[in-house]
């Protein structure tokens, strides 16, 4: 069995498994999701062990972190036993660090769980503080279900980062008061410029939102002083004088980060993207299942490696343009 890192032809090593767990979500964004999906056969989807027996064989390469996603990880009905088996890497020391991106609607039933196998912090996505606006974006009216999650995951002493994607056509007016609301509640707050993945209803074209710009409007009223912190992710962080608090920013289309990437996605069927703004992928799934599931395995990564593009072409060029990859962000969340 090779334990040979994880590197790709770019000389970057990758140490950081983003698995999405299923395509299903409780929420119906509309920058990720149309209305009407249609998702996957739950036979389609790994089971519990095969999800396990893929970390494991990460983990063997040099994986350091592993970051659970969906959809909505946390409507998987087996979901906890997944984390709770997984957490026993961060007890071997095998891992460094078992996280989570959520909506937070299930949160008040798992928080305490999470915290007690190990999970340190969790990313919290949520775009609007306005339950009118929340339910117009997400086609649902739960802002308060969400924000009683958040409570409990505070309560359960889970260190939170909320991930916002900045909407020009939607949160551009709202956005210094969630960060001063995020901060008051000792949380750090992120901002994510729109990424062009599969077609979904709105244009994105009045959607986009370059950081450069919003990041002029907040330095009209804060000193964003950069500071030198790094989770392993494509975020540039600062802290805002006026709050004390850690504003983050995801620039995919105004300042690429490609230059640093260290992870690779793997949906919950098992294919492996290594990128997040290409369509190129390779079935792990078959491997897996096969008849010599570790050589099978340790031969499709470093196949993945040597396909692993330089960069993302992300590009809203203008109104009504083509997404950049036909996939939505709800196969591989984020
Ligand atoms: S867009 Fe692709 S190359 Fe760039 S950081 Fe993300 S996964 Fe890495």
């Amino acid at each position: 069995m090779s334990s040979q890192s994880l590197t790709d032809g770019f000389g970057r090593q990758i140490t950081y498994l983003r698995l999405s767990v299923t395509d299903r979500c409780d929420l119906r964004c509309g920058y990720c999701m149309s209305e009407n999906m249609s998702f996957l056969p739950k036979r389609d989807l790994l089971n519990l062990e095969e999800l396990e027996h893929l970390s494991a064989a990460f983990i063997n390469r040099g994986v350091r972190k592993i970051r659970i996603s969906g959809g909505e990880p946390l409507v998987r009905r087996d979901i906890m036993k997944l984390m709770g088996n997984l957490s026993k890497h961060l007890d071997s020391g095998d891992l460094d660090e078992l996280t989570l991106t959520t909506n937070a609607t299930q949160l008040s039933r798992y928080a305490g769980e999470l915290k007690a196998m190990g999970v340190g912090r969790i990313n919290i996505s949520l775009d609007t503080l306005d339950d009118d606006k929340f339910a117009q974006l997400t086609r649902r009216r739960v802002l308060k279900t969400v924000l009683e999650g958040i409570e409990a995951a505070q309560n359960a002493g889970l260190k939170i980062k909320i991930n916002v994607v900045a909407l020009a056509d939607f949160n551009r007016d709202e956005i210094p008061s969630m960060i001063e609301w995020a901060h008051k509640e000792g949380m750090d707050l992120t901002l994510i410029e729109v990424m062009p993945l599969g077609e979904v209803e709105e244009d994105r074209f009045d959607q986009y939102l370059p950081l450069t710009a919003l990041r002029d409007e907040l330095e009209q009223d804060w000193t964003l002083e950069p500071i030198d912190k790094n989770t392993g992710g494509p975020a540039r962080y600062v802290r805002v004088r006026e709050t004390g608090g850690v504003l983050g920013f995801i620039t995919p289309l105004t300042n690429n980060f490609c230059a640093g990437c260290n992870r690779v996605r793997v949906t919950c069927t098992g294919q492996i993207y290594m990128c997040l703004g290409h369509m190129d992928c390779i079935d792990l799934r078959t491997a897996l299942r096969g008849s010599d599931p570790e050589t099978a395995l340790n031969a499709a990564l470093d196949i993945a490696m040597l396909r692993k593009p330089e960069r993302h072409t992300f590009d809203i060029a203008g109104p009504g343009a083509m997404p950049a990859v036909e996939r939505h962000m709800s196969v591989t969340g984020g």
